[in-house]
C-alpha cells in the first residue's frame, strides 16, 4: 500500500504500549539530561504512555521528581514508566485516577503534592479522541461527547484549578498538550478538534491572568505520534498511513516531542516564555 508506514492494528481504548508494533520511542537509549529540571516537582496527567511518558523520561534525566496520572486499565504502562523514572535516580509517584471526575483532580493534585513535598510545573497531558466511529457530527454520540470533553477540558480546569495555589507558591508553570487539531481539524475528531483549540485559547487567557504571580503557561501542539490513542481510537486503514500526509512525510515519535515540553519547563530556557503554542508537527503550520 502507498504511504504505509505501520503495520496494521487496532487496540480497545485506552490502548496499551506493549502491543504495538512497531513499538514507540520515548527516549529510552537517546535522550540525555543537563539538570535543566534540577530539584524540580512535576504532575503529568496520562504518563504512563506514549507523549506523557517520553515527558516523565526526559523530566527525569533532568532532575525532576515525577508523579503522574493513569487510568486502572493502564496498570502495566504504568509500572513501565514508574521504572523508567526510578533508574534515573528520581522520585516516581504513579496516582491511579480517572480525571473525568472532580473529585479525583483534586484527589490525584493533592497526592502529588503531598509525596512530591511541592509542585512546580504541571503538565495536562491526558487526552481522549474517538475516530473510529465515523465521520461527522452524525458520529458523535453522547456517550463519545461526554469523554471527550471530560478528559481533554474538564479534567484541564479541574486539575489546575487544584494546583494553581501551590503553583503560586513556587512560581511554577503549566504546560498543556494541545495538537496541530486545533488548526487543521479533521471530520473525523470534530469534538476532539474542537476541544484542543478551546485549550490553545485557555492557554492564552491563563497566562495573562497567572502571569503577574510568576506562573508562565505554554501549549505544545503536536503532530501526528506515534502512542497508544492512535491504533486505539483510529480506523485500521488510518492507522497504516498514519502521519505520512506531513511535510516531513511520517510520523513523529514521543522522543522527538519531549524536549518541546522541557524547554517550556525550564525555568532558565524559558523564563520569558509564556501564553505560546509550540508546534512540533513535522511541518504542518500552527498559525
Ligand atoms: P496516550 O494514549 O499514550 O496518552 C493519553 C493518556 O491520556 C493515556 O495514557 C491515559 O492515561 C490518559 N487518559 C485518557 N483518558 C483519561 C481519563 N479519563 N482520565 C485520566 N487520564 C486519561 O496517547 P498520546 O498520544 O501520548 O496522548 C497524549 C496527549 O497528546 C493527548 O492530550 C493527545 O490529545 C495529545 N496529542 C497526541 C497526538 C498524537 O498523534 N498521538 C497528536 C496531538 C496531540
Ligand atoms: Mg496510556
Amino acid at each position: 500500500m502507498a504511504n504505509q508506514q505501520f503495520p496494521p492494528q487496532q487496540q480497545d481504548p485506552p490502548g496499551l504500549t506493549e502491543p504495538m508494533e512497531p513499538r514507540p520511542d520515548h527516549g529510552e537509549e537517546s535522550y540525555v539530561g543537563h539538570d535543566r529540571l534540577a530539584g524540580c516537582s512535576a504532575l503529568i496527567t496520562g504518563g504512563d504512555s506514549g507523549i506523557g511518558r517520553a515527558v516523565a523520561l526526559a523530566f527525569a534525566r533532568e532532575g525532576a521528581d515525577v508523579a503522574f496520572t493513569y487510568l486502572p486499565e493502564e496498570q502495566t504502562d504504568a509500572e513501565a514508566t514508574t521504572e523508567l523514572i526510578t533508574s534515573t535516580g528520581r522520585r516516581a509517584v504513579p496516582i491511579v485516577a480517572d480525571l473525568r471526575d472532580r473529585t479525583t483532580c483534586d484527589h490525584a493534585v493533592g497526592v502529588a503534592v503531598e509525596r512530591l513535598g511541592k509542585l512546580d510545573i504541571l503538565v495536562n497531558n491526558a487526552g481522549y479522541q474517538q475516530a473510529r466511529s465515523g465521520e461527522g457530527i452524525e458520529a458523535v454520540d453522547d456517550e463519545r461527547l461526554d469523554r471527550v470533553i471530560k478528559t481533554n477540558l474538564y479534567a484541564l480546569f479541574w486539575v489546575t484549578r487544584a494546583a494553581v495555589p501551590e503553583l503560586k507558591r513556587h512560581r511554577g508553570c503549566v504546560i498543556n498538550n494541545s495538537s496541530i487539531q486545533a488548526y487543521e481539524p479533521s471530520t473525523t475528531l470534530v469534538d476532539y478538534a474542537a476541544t484542543k483549540a478551546a485549550i490553545n485559547n485557555a492557554t492564552v487567557n491563563l497566562a495573562a491572568e497567572l502571569g503577574p504571580h510568576g506562573i508562565r503557561v505554554n501549549a505544545v501542539a503536536p503532530g501526528p505520534i506515534w502512542t497508544p490513542l492512535q491504533p486505539a481510537t483510529q480506523a485500521p486503514e488510518k492507522v497504516e498511513s498514519f502521519g505520512a500526509n506531513t511535510p516531513l512525510g511520517r510520523a513523529g515519535q514521543p522522543a522527538e516531542v519531549a524536549p518541546a515540553f522541557v524547554f517550556l519547563a525550564s525555568p532558565k530556557d524559558a523564563s520569558y516564555v509564556s501564553g505560546t503554542v509550540l508546534g512540533v508537527t513535522g511541518g504542518k503550520p500552527v498559525f
